[in-house]
C-alpha cells in the first residue's frame, strides 16, 4: 500500500494505472466500521482503491470542532492496509497558502436540513470533493448514506457539472444497539451514549406510525414529542424527498426521515427511509 502526501505524488503513482477502474473513498480519517464498509464496496467494484484522509477546514464553521477533530492516522493506515487499499492520499493541505480563492457554491439543496445551521458547510464539502476528483480522476466515488444530504448534493454536483464519475451510495452502518457509527460518537459520555439511542429508536417508531397516518406533520409531531420526553435537543426533525431534499406533506415512496440533535455538546445526524415497501436508494 502506498501513502501519497501530495497531488503531484499521487498523480505520478496513478499514471501507469490509468485504464484500470479506479475508486475513491473520501474520508476525514478516524476510520470505523462505517468507513470500512465503503472501502469493501469500493474493493468489490474497482481494480484500484484510493482512500483519501483529509480533515477539510473549509467545511467547518467558526465554532465547530475542526481543531478537536480526532486524528488517528497510524491506526487508519493499518485498517486500510488490512482491507487491501492500494493508496492512501493524505495531503497536509489542499488549498493555496493564501487560502482558497475559487470555491464552489450550492444554492437551494445546501441550505436545507443541516445547511440551516451550517450555512457554509456543503460549499466546503463540494469544493474539497471537486479538488479530490480533479487530482485523482476516479471512475467511481463511494459515499455513505449516513450523510444523506452530502450524498444527494454530490450526486447533483456530478450531474450539474458533467463530471464523468459514478457516485455510489453505501448503506448506514450502525452499532448493535442502533446508533449510526460516527467518528464524533467518541465525544459522547456514557450517559450521552445511552441517550443517543433515542434518535434511531424514534425514527423506527415514526416509521411504524405511518400505519396510522400518511400525514408528514403528524408523524413529525409524534417524533418531536418522543424526543422531548427524553430531553433531547432537536435541531431538526423533517420528512423530505430523498432526491430533492424538499420537505414532504404526505408520505411517498421517496420519503425519508432526517434528524439532527445535540446530545450534550455533540451534534449527531441520522436518517432513515420511511417507506417500507420500496427500496430507498438514490
Ligand atoms: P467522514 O470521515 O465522517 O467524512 O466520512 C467519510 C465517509 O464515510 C462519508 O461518505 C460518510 O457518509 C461515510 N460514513 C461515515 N459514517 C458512516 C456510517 N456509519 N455508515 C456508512 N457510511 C458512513
Amino acid at each position: 500500500m502506498n501513502i501519497s502526501q501530495t497531488p503531484e505524488k499521487i498523480r505520478e503513482l496513478l499514471t501507469p494505472l490509468r485504464g484500470q477502474h479506479i475508486a475513491l473513498v473520501p474520508t476525514m480519517g478516524c476510520l470505523h466500521a462505517g468507513h470500512i464498509s465503503l472501502i469493501r464496496k469500493a474493493k468489490s467494484l474497482a481494480d484500484v482503491v484510493i482512500v483519501s484522509i483529509y480533515v477539510n477546514p473549509l467545511q467547518f464553521g467558526e465554532n465547530e470542532d475542526f481543531h478537536q477533530y480526532p486524528k488517528t492516522f497510524e491506526k487508519d493506515a493499518e485498517i486500510c492496509k488490512n482491507e487491501g487499499v492500494d493508496v492512501i492520499f493524505h495531503p497536509k493541505n489542499l488549498y493555496p497558502d493564501d487560502g482558497p480563492n475559487i470555491t464552489l457554491k450550492i444554492s437551494h439543496m445546501g441550505h436545507l436540513l443541516c445547511g440551516k445551521s451550517r450555512p457554509t458547510h456543503f460549499d466546503g464539502v463540494v469544493t474539497v470533493v471537486n479538488i479530490l476528483f480533479n487530482i485523482i480522476h476516479p471512475d467511481i466515488a463511494i459515499f455513505g448514506e449516513k450523510d444523506w444530504q452530502q450524498l444527494a448534493i454530490i450526486r447533483r454536483m456530478v450531474s450539474d457539472l458533467h463530471m464523468p464519475i459514478e457516485v455510489i451510495g453505501s448503506e448506514i452502518i450502525r452499532e448493535a444497539d442502533g446508533l449510526a457509527m460516527s467518528s464524533r460518537n467518541r465525544y459522547l459520555s456514557p450517559d450521552e451514549r445511552q441517550k443517543s439511542l433515542f434518535l434511531s429508536q424514534t425514527m423506527l417508531l415514526m416509521k411504524s406510525n405511518t400505519k396510522n397516518s400518511h400525514k408528514a406533520s403528524k408523524i413529525i409531531r409524534f417524533g418531536i414529542d418522543n424526543l422531548k420526553k427524553y430531553g433531547i435537543s432537536i435541531e431538526y426533525l423533517e420528512i423530505c424527498n430523498e432526491l430533492t431534499l424538499n420537505p414532504e406533506n404526505s408520505i411517498t415512496p421517496q420519503s425519508r426521515i432526517f434528524i439532527a440533535a445535540k446530545i450534550g455538546s455533540t451534534r449527531l445526524i441520522d436518517n432513515m427511509p420511511l417507506s417500507i415497501t420500496t427500496e430507498n436508494t438514490l
